[in-house]
């Protein structure tokens, strides 16, 4: 018996429309997973592991992909940079391991914040540059340095970037 709820003219192989095929493709049913960090992604945002995703029984797909912040740091990119100058040789583990520190602490907080690198310049003037894949963390980070080892601070956001980039001077 034909189905009332259908109209007449319903072809027996009614193609998906595009719109359908996105949204159980790609959208909320989806778990999307990093191959480089694993982090993965669900209810609209990153975590650490999908062992902590309370409906993993349910079949869903998994998609591999790189989550941003990987797919940051593939392509070199960053969103918050701090500088520090006149590190001296005193401070300057303390400084790194106050980073380190603060980067790990975001890290468990959200996979998508983290440290990128950080790196040491031996000039004139000593100084470490720190990378970030998210600006409100360099912010922090700078902050803490500024505080902690009484350097004079300067912030410069870029809003078309959306980066930010600190310097303390020590
Ligand atoms: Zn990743």
């Amino acid at each position: 018996m034909r189905d009332k709820s259908l109209p007449k003219n319903y072809p027996s192989h009614f193609p998906k429309s595009k719109k359908e095929e996105s949204e159980f493709g790609e959208g909320k049913k989806d778990i999307l997973i990093c191959k480089k960090c694993n982090a993965v992604y669900y209810y609209k945002s990153w975590h650490h592991r999908l062992d902590d995703y309370p409906y993993l029984s349910e079949k869903k797909n998994l998609k591999f992909v790189l989550c941003p912040a990987c797919q940051m740091i593939k392509e070199k990119k960053y969103e918050g940079e701090v500088i520090v100058e006149n590190v001296s040789q005193k401070v300057r583990k303390e400084i790194i391991n106050t980073v380190k520190n603060m980067g790990e602490e975001a890290f468990r907080r959200d996979p998508q914040d983290r440290i990128i690198s950080i790196k040491e310049t031996n000039g004139n003037s000593k100084r470490i540059s720190i990378l970030t894949t998210e600006n409100q963390l360099a912010v922090r980070i700078g902050k803490k340095i500024a505080r902690t080892f009484k350097g004079k601070l300067n912030i410069r956001y870029s809003k078309k970037e959306s980066t930010a980039r600190i310097k303390v001077v020590l």
